[in-house]
């Protein structure tokens, strides 16, 4: 018996006049993914048919694809017939394990002999006749037989796998992601890519305080995150070397942090316009370390106008860590790690930062040409999910 995927789009269905541009990036983002499938549509709906028969290996694939609610595999059945739908309906369900069922039968073609309530009863009554041990539940069934009369076939099928939900990646534009080695900022990653935003990151590094091994580190985040993100990410590396000595000589301590996050905000507002990215995303979560107090937030998120979107804002660090081990970033994150931030941390970083104080000190350092030059020679790859790197080896 034949074979076909077909999906459920949720929360994509109810974007009434968008729909089909939704609709067009998921085709695009699914064949970017999948080279070997054929992609047809009836009814609204997206067939996916895989070229060597590899349903397995599709629907995972499918699974890391954001924009699609559930993955059904379904049964195409040419003969229409009563007696063709009886006899396949018990072949496929005397392969499975069920003590409850229900039938549910649509009728996209009206002309059946048979309407939606007579199908129902009597393949209803012929799965009990014919399976031995088990009963109609039509509350809470183990199993939901799906039976489906189209023009020129009918589809048999069950409950479809969940798919990851929210929009087809790129369908709300293009955002930069700080990413650091941490734990957060992959989780905010993802979810800003949930939300459709193709991503682009940018990680600060100051070698020598901070070694290949934590460049590393951040790039085998990123290949997991190129994973939900069309399969590839550009990766800026900036060099904060200079900025970061700097503001380490000439800054009071308790205000280095601060500053130092002005200086990577400022960086990360000039990178995303280059790339042409609308906004910035960030792991910060609300009262985690002092430099993500309220005051602090405003204090540094003041140097950019560009919006700056924090997906863990209101999470609880055991919610991130669930979201991390879920997404498979969570064992890369843990490995130690020197961060440029955690090597020049001070002793009592300031909680409640002042604007003007930081305007003063800012002053100290001839900020903007540093700042240029680090935009200028930073350097960009592009991480695809697909190939191995020879870099987790070196973690
Ligand atoms: P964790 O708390 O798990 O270490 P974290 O690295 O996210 O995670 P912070 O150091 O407080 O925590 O940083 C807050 C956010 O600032 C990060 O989530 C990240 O978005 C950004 N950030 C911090 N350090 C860097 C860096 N070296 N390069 C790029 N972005 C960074
Ligand atoms: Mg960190």
């Amino acid at each position: 018996m034949q074979k076909i995927i077909f999906l459920k789009y949720g929360e994509l269905s109810t974007k009434k006049e968008n729909r089909n541009f939704f609709l067009k990036i998921l085709n695009n983002n699914i064949k970017k993914t999948l080279s070997n499938v054929e992609i047809k549509y009836d009814y609204g709906r997206m067939f996916i048919i895989p070229d060597n028969n590899n349903y397995e290996e599709v629907i995972d694939k499918l699974k890391n694809i954001f924009g699609i609610l559930e993955i059904v595999e379904a049964h195409i059945l040419e003969d229409r017939t009563l007696d063709s739908i009886k006899e396949n309906i018990i072949n496929i369900l005397n392969k499975k394990e069920f003590k409850t069922f229900k039938v549910e039968v649509k009728r996209s073609d009206k002309s059946y002999p048979l309407n939606s309530m007579e199908l129902c009863k009597t393949l209803g009554g012929h799965i009990l006749k014919n399976i031995k041990d088990i009963k109609v539940d039509v509350k809470n069934p183990d199993i939901t037989v799906n039976v489906e009369i189209r023009l020129n076939e009918v589809l048999i099928y069950f409950d479809g796998i969940k798919g990851r939900g929210g929009y087809p990646v790129s369908s709300l534009g293009k955002g930069l992601l700080m990413l650091s080695g941490g734990i957060d900022s992959p989780v905010a990653g993802y979810l800003a890519i949930k939300r459709g935003i193709k991503l682009e990151a940018i990680y600060f590094e100051s070698p020598p305080h901070t070694s290949e091994y934590a460049l590393n580190k951040v790039k085998t985040l990123a290949k997991a995150l190129a994973l939900y993100n069309n399969s590839e990410i550009r990766l800026h590396i900036i060099n904060f070397t200079q900025i970061q000595e700097e503001i380490y000589k000439n800054i009071p301590h308790e205000y280095m942090i601060t500053i130092m996050r002005r200086m990577m905000y400022r960086i990360s507002a000039i990178v995303a316009s280059r790339v042409k990215a609308k906004i910035i995303v960030n792991g910060e979560s609300i009262g985690q370390v002092a430099s993500q107090t309220l005051t602090s937030m405003s204090v540094i998120n003041e140097v950019v106008r560009m919006p700056v979107i924090r997906p863990l804002a209101t999470y609880d660090k055991l919610e991130i860590i669930d979201l991390a081990k879920q997404i498979g970033t969570y064992e890369t994150s843990i490995l130690p790690y020197e961060d440029c931030c955690t090597i020049f941390v001070p002793p009592h970083p300031v909680i409640n930062p002042s604007k003007e104080k930081c305007l003063e000190y800012e002053k100290l350092i001839n900020y903007e040409e540093m700042i240029y030059e680090a935009v200028k020679t930073r350097k960009i790859i592009t991480i695809s999910s697909k190939e191995d790197d020879e870099f987790k080896d070196l973690l």
